[in-house]
């Protein structure tokens, strides 16, 4: 390790002869540490300092410590994943110094997920080259473009034909009360171009009542990632999504608030089951269920919502770390063949089974 750093999100705490590197109890490393030397090291592993420039500045303090002790140490630690990594490989990129400054804490947590400590930058450019579409820009869909902004993602597209409305501002968090009676895709792209210019959020008003409308989107603007965020048509705005992401091959997520729960599924095509494929589970294994479903596709589910910006926060928070998962390839998606509930009432989160369906196009 040429010019090891140590993370800076780390906690570091010496006490008695110990010291405990990390506070998180299933993962904090505590090593026996009586002169502080091992503590000395860690405070000097800056990523510029070679372990000659370390040892020079601490030898002082321990009069018979040798170059080869700091050495050791320093090798012992990086063999513990997600301590020490080696700035020299890490700051190798192509980041401008803006982009190294803005996406800093950004990349301190991706540095949990990267056990080499080499990865986090390359997580990085994953996140800020993709190409983000948003259809819906309500409650959900404000949360959603907000966290992603702040997460880095570039270019952000957003689909609404709606105008803000008084009773939006209970949950909408892109809008404010001057906005009452403007379009959501103007008063979207206003709020976000105030908050970083760097990023291009373009917007769309227009009402998507057809599987072509998304994917025409998806082809011009080589859309990597498509969530949804709108529940209306009930049932429909899913299929013709599913059917979009189908023909495109995008991966996407499908989300949103039903009375006290929220709920969302994530769709890698070619890997996972669609949103057909539960359609057709239930046509298949529930003749009553399925009566009920056609029903909903008929007349829609009810008239009014009853979310807040709280609960759209916090599905759209789990929506985001499988889209996260599925861009930087970290780890793969977790919601995947399955349906996440989390239910506000005793906060029980449930995870309902969604099949591979093998009468689905999806299969074939
Ligand atoms: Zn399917």
């Amino acid at each position: 390790m040429k010019f090891p750093y140590f993370k800076k999100q780390l906690s570091l705490i010496p006490y008695g002869e110990k010291l405990s590197i990390g506070a998180t109890p299933d993962f904090a490393l505590e090593v026996t540490d009586p002169s502080g030397l091992v503590y000395e090291i860690l405070c000097n592993c800056n990523g510029s300092n070679t372990i000659e420039d370390i040892y020079k500045k601490i030898k002082n303090k321990y009069k018979d410590l040798r170059i080869e002790e700091v050495t050791e140490i320093i090798d012992s630690l990086s063999s513990y994943p997600l301590i020490l990594e080696d700035y020299a490989i890490t700051v190798e990129s192509s980041l401008t110094p803006r982009e190294i400054e803005r996406h800093s804490r950004t990349m301190n947590f991706l540095s949990n997920f990267d056990y080499l400590g080499t990865e986090k930058v390359n997580y990085m450019k994953k996140i800020i080259n993709s190409n983000v579409l948003i259809v819906g820009l309500g409650g959900v869909g404000s949360s959603l473009a907000m966290n992603l902004a702040a997460l880095g993602v570039q270019r952000l597209y957003g689909v609404d034909f709606d105008k803000v409305d008084l009773s939006n501002l209970n949950r909408q968090l892109l809008y404010s009360e001057s906005d009452v009676g403007s379009l959501k895709s103007e008063a979207a792209k206003e709020k976000l171009d105030k908050f970083d210019s760097s990023i291009q959020f373009t917007t769309f008003q227009l009402e998507i009542t057809c599987t072509e409308d998304v994917e025409r989107l998806i082809k011009e603007f080589n859309i990597d990632f498509v969530f949804c965020a709108a529940d209306q048509p009930s049932i429909w705005i899913y299929k013709w999504i599913n059917e979009a992401c189908h023909n495109t091959q995008t991966a996407w997520i499908y989300g949103g608030n039903s009375e006290a729960s929220s709920y969302f599924q994530t769709i890698i095509p070619n890997e996972t089951s669609c949103f057909n494929c539960r359609e057709l589970n239930l046509k298949q294994f529930s003749a009553e269920g399925y009566f009920k479903y056609s029903e909903v596709k008929k007349h829609g589910y009810a008239t009014q919502n009853n979310c807040l910006a709280a609960t759209s926060s916090c599905i759209t928070s789990f929506m985001i770390f499988d889209f996260i998962r599925h861009i930087t390839k970290f780890e793969s998606p977790r919601v995947v063949n399955q349906l996440f509930t989390l239910d506000y009432r005793d906060y029980t989160i449930s995870y309902l089974p969604v099949e591979k369906n093998q009468m689905c196009n999806c299969q074939k």
